[in-house]
């Protein structure tokens, strides 16, 4: 198989080509063409052709083919599923029931977002002031492997409803379903050049994208370490630059939740998609009165995960995504152990082929370790014992993160102080990942700058202009 950029509305093969990989086989599947600076060249130039039109559309208009596009995407959920499963490695109950439904709902949401967009207006001593919002140009949208239609819908959807036109690279490490999506466009119709996608590694494809002249805005999400890389790039022409990055989050269990009812959702946000999600919560931090009972059902629970074939229904955990992450998280377990942590579950690799990593839990490391201090970005929790709300807080701000926490509590007053004193961008309390698609995304320090999600993401994608009128 081999899989094209889609510029202009165009499928465009390329000699050169980077494999694609089945992480549950460790096989190459298919060949993803390998862009360059004169693949971003033609991709920008067919995205600043279309903005005079695109831009110009009715906001009813620009709503009514994102409307088409979720319904053509809903219509193959099937096989963007089976794609996200083979490329990804993720298992086909989280493709088809959460994420491919999520990417509809991303360009659902904001089809409807673009109907809904408004500026504000001020009346008063300084006469009649209204903002005016209009679309940027041609914007760049750069997402990873770990949610990779999720994350590209997310993008591009507010980007395209704002009035942009778009060229997007996804992970050169699963291509497949953004090929998959812009050939979709095309086929329904999409007007040319409004969509572009770009493949190519990083330093390649994106980092000409990033500092393309004609690009007025890059939205990225990804690692810190490439997002500091990008924000050098963007920094010096002063391009608007949204991030989100990596995490390290903590989850609080008090003595008085409802934990063990919950402990499935508990183990679910350490665990999905084996741990590779940002807002997984990688450091669990347990009231030391429960620490014992609470360390041991997950123990028990977590090695009760079905690991293995992603394209089986009752499979809880696939692989990780490459043989490269592999190899990183294999490493960290290495090295926490180098750290002295007691490994209770998991911890090394499933004897059989593709890249599985045994669901692991840890202890005995303090905050200050290696382990608990950078994002592993895998299977793999550690535990923390705290004594009251000041340790517990302590502990969940070590660190140089601040995406997402989770606190579990029946306290209503400690929920809400510990809400506002917890440095994230995003809090949940006794639940997790429990999106509304009109909240703000997004982190703090190493996890990124500015946020994304319903109207902050509209935001991001106009520019602003302030009117005001001398009134008499
Ligand atoms: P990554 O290595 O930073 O890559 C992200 C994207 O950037 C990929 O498309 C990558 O292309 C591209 N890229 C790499 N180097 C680049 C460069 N120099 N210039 C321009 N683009 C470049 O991240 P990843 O490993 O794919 O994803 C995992 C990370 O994403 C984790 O740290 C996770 O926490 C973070 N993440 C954050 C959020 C959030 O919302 N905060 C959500 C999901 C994931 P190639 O892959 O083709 O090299
Ligand atoms: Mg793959």
């Amino acid at each position: 198989m081999q899989l094209p950029h889609w510029i202009n509305g165009q499928a465009e093969h390329a000699e050169r080509r980077i494999d694609v990989s089945n992480p549950a086989t460790g096989e190459v599947f298919a060949g993803v063409a390998s862009g360059d600076g004169a693949t971003v060249d033609r991709a920008v130039a067919a995205a600043s052709d279309a903005f005079p039109q695109w831009s110009a559309l009715p906001n009813t208009e620009r709503a009514r083919w994102l409307e088409k596009l979720a319904t053509a995407l809903e219509e193959r959920l099937e096989e963007f599923a089976a794609a996200e499963c083979r490329d990804g490695g993720k298992p086909i109950r989280l493709a088809r029931e959460i994420e491919v439904p999520r990417a509809v709902s991303n360009l659902r949401f904001f089809a409807h977002a673009a109907t809904q967009f408004a500026s504000e207006s001020h009346h008063g001593q300084a006469g009649l002031n209204y903002t005016l919002r209009a679309p940027l140009g041609v914007v760049a949208a750069i997402s990873p492997w770990n949610l990779p239609l999720y994350l590209l819908t997310w993008k591009i959807a507010p980007a395209l409803a704002a009035g942009n036109t778009v060229v997007a690279k996804p992970s050169e490490v699963t291509p497949l379903s953004a090929t998959m999506l812009g050939e979709l466009a095309a086929e329904i119709g999409f007007p040319a050049g409004v969509l572009n996608i770009v493949h190519g590694s990083g330093s390649e494809a994106g980092e000409p994208l990033v500092v393309h002249p004609q690009v007025k805005a890059v939205t990225f999400t990804g690692s810190t370490a490439v997002g500091r890389r990008i924000a050098g790039l963007t920094g010096p022409v002063l391009r608007r630059t949204s991030l989100e990055l990596g995490g390290k989050n903590p989850t609080l269990v008090f003595a008085d939740s409802d934990w063990r009812e919950h402990l499935d959702v508990l183990v679910r946000s350490a665990f999905q998609n084996s741990g590779q999600i940002c807002l997984c919560g990688s450091r669990m931090l347990v009231e030391r009165r429960i620490y014992p009972e609470f360390r041991d059902a997950l123990v028990e629970r977590a090695s009760a995960l079905r690991v293995g074939d992603p394209r089986l229904e009752d499979t809880d955990l696939g692989p990780l995504v490459s043989q490269a992450h592999f190899d990183k998280v294999l490493a960290a377990i290495g090295r926490a152990r180098d750290e002295g942590a007691n490994v209770l579950c998991g911890g090394a690799a499933l004897d059989r082929p593709g890249w599985f990593i045994a669901p692991t839990v840890i202890e005995g490391l303090g905050p200050d370790c290696t382990t608990n201090r950078e994002e592993i970005f895998g299977p793999v929790v550690t535990l923390q014992a705290f004594d009251d709300d000041t340790h517990a807080l302590a502990l969940a701000n070590a660190g140089d993160y601040g995406l997402s926490a989770c606190v579990w509590t029946r306290d209503l007053n400690r929920a809400h102080r510990l809400a506002a004193q917890l440095r994230a961008g995003m809090v949940w309390i006794n639940t997790w990942m429990q999106r509304d698609l009109r909240t703000p995304f997004g982190g703090s320090g190493a996890s990124g700058l500015g946020r994304e999600g319903g109207m902050e993401a509209m935001r991001f994608f106009t520019d602003v202009r302030n009117v005001g009128i001398h009134l008499e």
